[in-house]
């Protein structure tokens, strides 16, 4: 038995999924103590948009340490924070007109929801936040409320309360979730609490890809004006170039009043969150929300590094978008001809493959890594192979790691 089996808690999960002991990475591979190589189509469920150990992030951070710079200092004000937010604002917020202000909470995603949801609870004045089924925001209290899965929430062991749950965009083919909040929003009978907020991912992750259409999008964050309440995004996963552009958000056109990132802004697979807020709604008195973890200086070096590598140019989104046409296409080939059990979904470069009979997901999972490649099932029975290979792959790792999809799927489905 290994320390890992004999020590580590039972709470462990993906040294389960992937049964292996990984020692070194690089781009899309992963390498095992024996020296067996993976296709990595996880990326770190989205931390690792860039690949790992990226050579042009990797020489800022080497320096960087080598000079002595400052590793912790809760939210002082050091040359890496000045540098980040130098960074964050001429290549993302100006470009984009984005008047937003910038919230270091701690370095999880789900840090940054927590700070977001007390934040419109205290610009509202109103508890209440609408969710949608099959979201997920993270394991801590606040975040677990608006996650959907129902085994998720049952680990809490308190009620998860002050959360108005609405069908996501597709959830009921019959059912127009958000007309009918609408319609409950504007009925005096209705008996609903009035919301102060909404908090919503474009394209859910872990709920199964299950992606939003761009009107679905614009019709939320128009009802939003309409009925005064706030638009969170939620871009811990989605944002950084996932879907193609910067945020996920863009191809609607909207513009969220408070936005959390996290899991690829650091672009290195260091901790590092961020809530951006309308300049209106930051009445946070100092210190009011805070966290020992809040200035992960490494992070703000290796993030601003990954801002003037790739988001100085549409070089990116550009590949990005072509990437992720060869993914669907083969994706598409593949469902097509194996039959009705699988269906393809997704946008840019995050796709899923559905199963209808859904244990031949995770079947295809293990097989997958027998074969040499990472990826992983999401969704409320895990029915979906999530493909988040990272954005930077080639090409030719992109299709041989298809290729061994295909195989492994041919094998079961
Ligand atoms: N929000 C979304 C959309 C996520 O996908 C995740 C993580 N999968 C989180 C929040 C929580 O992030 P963390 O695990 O870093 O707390």
């Amino acid at each position: 038995m290994s320390i890992v089996e004999e020590l580590e808690s039972e709470v462990r999960s993906y040294c389960r999924t992937w049964p292996t002991e990984f020692k070194e990475a690089h781009g899309a591979i992963l390498t095992d103590t024996s020296g067996r190589e993976f296709i990595d189509f996880f990326s770190g469920a989205g931390t690792l948009n860039y690949g790992h150990n990226n050579d042009l992030l990797k020489q800022p951070l080497i320096d960087y340490l080598t000079s002595n710079g400052v590793t912790h200092g809760l939210d002082m004000t050091t040359s890496a924070k000045t540098e980040f937010l130098e960074v964050f604002r001429s290549r993302i917020l100006t470009p984009r007109g984005l008047p937003h202000k910038v919230q270091f909470p701690g370095p999880t995603g789900t840090n940054a929801v927590e700070a977001a949801l007390k934040l419109v609870r205290k610009v509202s004045g109103r508890p209440n936040v609408v969710a949608f089924t099959n979201a997920f925001h993270g394991m801590s209290l606040g975040s677990l409320a608006l996650t959907g899965n129902a085994d998720k929430r049952a680990g809490a062991g308190v009620p998860l309360d002050h959360v108005l749950r609405v069908p996501y965009d597709g959830f009921d083919p019959d059912v127009d979730g958000l007309a009918l909040l609408d319609r409950m929003l504007s009925d005096g009978g209705s008996g609903l609490d009035r919301p102060g907020a909404v908090v919503v991912e474009t394209v859910q992750g872990e709920g199964g890809v299950n992606v939003a259409r761009v009107e679905w999008l614009q019709e939320l964050s128009d009802l939003c004006r309409r009925h005064e309440l706030l638009l969170v995004v939620d871009d811990v996963q989605m944002g950084c170039g996932r879907t193609g552009a910067f945020f996920s958000f863009e191809e609607a056109g909207i513009v969220p009043d408070v936005i959390c990132l996290s899991k690829s802004i650091s672009g290195y697979g260091l901790p590092m969150a961020l809530v951006l807020l309308r300049p209106e709604l930051d009445v946070w008195r100092p210190g009011e929300h805070n966290g020992t973890f809040r200035g992960n200086n490494l992070a703000f070096v290796t993030g601003a590094a990954a801002l003037r590598a790739y988001w100085s140019d549409s070089t990116l989104e550009k590949s990005t978008g072509d990437l992720a046409d060869q993914v669907r296409e083969r994706l598409t080939r593949l469902a097509g001809s194996v039959g009705a059990d699988v269906s393809v979904r997704g946008r840019g470069l995050v796709q899923g493959l559905r199963f209808a009979h859904a244990p031949t997901a995770a079947a295809v999972g293990r097989r997958a890594f027998e074969l040499g490649l990472l990826v992983e099932t999401s969704g409320p029975r895990d029915e979906v192979l999530k493909l988040l290979p990272p954005l930077t792959v080639d090409g030719a790792r992109l299709d041989a790691g298809l290729t061994v999809l295909e195989r492994a799927v041919r094998e079961l489905a």
